[in-house]
């Protein structure tokens, strides 16, 4: 076993054959890291996972393969990504996300307790603040989720709290924004079939794969009425992921809570108009009803994470955000 960046040991990324899990995976593997991947393949792509990495076919919460594979690859921190991510679909059945996110994420919290992995990086979200009280929100203002999704989230953030005060484990619970992109050098990006994303919607639409793009709500109390969301690079997020391991290793007694976005939000027309620029098209806009469980605006007061962590977003501009979600749009159009 090399000895890489003080870890000692790899990284288990659940997830990592999913969207922001297998950029996670490449920031970690070209940062120096030895990473093995747990996921099920439900809605993840093996072809997605970087061959450096090894992939380990399993649900997180088969505790058998999971504490096998922990002791197996000498796993020393856990970077959790698998998980249910459409707030609509959380609304409709609950269930689902209180297994797939809360139930899931317990399991495998008890495999790392076990097996005595000393770090967790986890996936939280911008959701668990619900309507926030201001943007942009802080982390120590009211989390109030309005969907389960939210409350999924909201609940593993408890039990990682509760879990790190009992047991010899640090974590990082990054509160993600709304994440957007593609990797710069094309090696990765958002495959997922049927996804309900704003910006993976729009650049379907410029490559032909959907007709027109149905704005969720015209009313909402933001500037031109339609909903305002802080959109952060997927590349950018994994950098943050690495650094907030780094950090957790650096100081084991201490846990965070930070918001990951860049303190700046666009409403669905600004992201449209952004991808109508980029591509130089004029993609059809249908104005409808609002979506279920969509609060009006989401904005990220980042202070935190600027603090906490050397990571600074490198990728931050809509435009760049547009052009990479478009070019790894048209690779899985010309891959068919
Ligand atoms: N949205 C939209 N049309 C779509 C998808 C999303 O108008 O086809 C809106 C949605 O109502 C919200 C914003 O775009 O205001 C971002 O939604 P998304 O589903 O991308 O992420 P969420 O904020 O729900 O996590």
């Amino acid at each position: 076993m090399a000895l890489q960046n003080g870890l000692n040991g790899k990284v288990m990324v659940t997830g990592g054959a999913g969207y922001i899990g297998s950029h996670a995976v490449l920031a970690l593997l070209d940062a120096g890291y030895e990473v093995v991947v747990v996921d099920n393949l439900v809605t993840g792509f093996d072809w997605a996972v970087d061959p450096r990495a090894t992939l380990v076919t399993a649900a997180i919460e088969d505790e058998a393969v999971v504490r096998a594979t922990i002791r197996d690859h000498q796993v020393r921190a856990i970077m959790h990504f698998a998980g249910s991510v459409v707030v609509p679909e959380s609304v409709s059945d609950p269930l689902k996300y209180y297994r797939n996110n809360t139930a899931a994420t317990r399991s495998l919290l008890e495999s790392a307790v076990v097996e005595g992995v000393p770090h967790f990086i986890f996936s939280s979200t911008a959701a668990t603040y619900g309507t926030p009280v201001k943007v942009p929100v802080q982390e120590n203002d009211p989390t109030v989720p309005i969907n389960p999704y939210g409350m999924s989230k909201l609940m593993t953030e408890a039990m990682l709290r509760d879990v790190a005060a009992a047991h010899p484990i640090n974590y990082c619970a990054l509160r993600y924004f709304n994440v957007a992109g593609a990797d710069p050098q094309g090696r990765s990006g958002q495959s997922t079939v049927g996804a309900t994303h704003l910006i993976k919607i729009a650049v379907e639409a410029a490559t032909g794969k959907r007709a027109a793009v149905s704005v969720f709500g015209t009313d909402f109390d933001t500037p031109d009425g339609t909903g305002v969301r802080d959109y952060i690079h997927v590349s950018d997020l994994a950098a943050a992921h690495v650094s907030a391991l780094e950090l957790l290793v650096a100081e084991p007694s201490k846990s965070h809570t930070l918001n990951a976005g860049y303190n700046r939000g666009f409403s669905v027309n600004e992201v449209l108009d952004a991808v109508d620029r980029v591509t130089n098209m004029t993609i059809e806009r249908r104005y409808e009803g609002r979506r279920a469980g969509d609060p009006a605006a989401l904005v990220a007061d980042n202070a935190a994470i600027l603090a906490a962590l050397p990571w600074r977003p490198e990728r931050d501009d809509l435009e760049t955000i547009v052009k990479d979600a478009l070019a790894w749009e048209r690779k899985l159009a010309e891959r068919g």
